[in-house]
């Protein structure tokens, strides 16, 4: 670790999350507990319907739990997740998470370069100045370059691939230098060897950006790679690996 680098460690506790159902509630996150420190990876696994994306929801505040503490430690102190209002969860969201869904979610209209840029104007008012949008404009080339785009920057989502799809949405998850960063299944929608080169990606982006990340995946070919590997089962999160292997 460098000097400079930051302190970052989520820890989240006895989290659980139900959904009205009828009558009564479905418990789709269940007294999780779980540890996740800057610069690593915890893997969670399990199959459809356990409640993976509802965990990564409640962590990644877009849904708060029925209980628990979901708490963020990085250089300018603690938070807990699971107690912010609407507005300071975006305002929190913008800053300091970075969020990686299933589906890029791209806009249609923006080329790949824009992408990365209108996550940084979100919370700028429009007087911005002329060299903080520069700044802006050359952090994101960074990040395109970054995850092997820069040639394509001028191209919209419709003349990208699937996999460069899914790379412009994780160098756009990666503009606000995220303390945070979550990640559901990024390799459902690609063959073999672009998901293997999306995951390499990944891995060399937590390690430089020193992120605490949790990646959703099903695919166990690379769950070998992950700090920790975790699994759910009906809401359940139980650890099935904490110790790093060296791949
Ligand atoms: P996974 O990501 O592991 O497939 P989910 O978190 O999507 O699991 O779903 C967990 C459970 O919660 C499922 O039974 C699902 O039907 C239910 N669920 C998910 N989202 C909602 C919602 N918005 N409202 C009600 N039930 C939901
Ligand atoms: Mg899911």
């Amino acid at each position: 670790m460098t000097p400079t680098a930051i302190r970052t460690a989520l820890t989240v506790e006895d989290v659980t999350l139900t959904y009205p159902d009828g009558a009564s509630r479905l418990t789709a996150v269940d007294h999780v507990n779980l540890q996740v420190s800057g610069g690593t990876v915890a893997a969670i696994t399990g199959p459809s319907g356990s409640g993976k994306s509802s965990l990564l929801a409640v962590i990644s505040t877009l849904i708060r739990p029925d209980s628990g503490r979901i708490l963020l430690e990085t250089d300018t102190g603690t938070v807990d997740l699971a107690s912010l209002s609407r507005a300071e969860g975006a305002a929190l969201r913008r800053e300091s998470i970075g969020i990686v869904f299933q589906q890029p979610n791209l806009i249609p209209a923006l080329t790949a370069v824009e992408q990365l840029e209108v996550m940084s104007h979100l919370g700028q008012s429009l007087l911005t100045s002329r060299a903080a949008r520069r700044e802006t404009h050359t952090r994101a080339m960074e990040l395109l370059d970054a995850v092997g785009l820069a040639d394509h920057h001028a191209k919209r989502p419709a003349q990208l691939s699937g996999g460069q799809r899914q790379r412009v949405n994780i160098a756009r998850a990666l503009m606000n230098t995220p303390a945070l960063l979550v990640i559901d299944e990024p390799t459902s929608a690609l063959d073999s060897e672009r998901g293997a080169a999306i995951i390499d990606l990944i891995l060399d982006i937590v390690r430089t950006h020193n992120a605490a990340t949790l990646l959703v995946t099903h695919d166990r070919t690379h769950l070998h790679r992950m700090t920790t590997v975790h699994r759910m089962l009906d809401g359940h999160l139980t650890p099935e690996r904490l110790i790093a292997r060296t791949a």
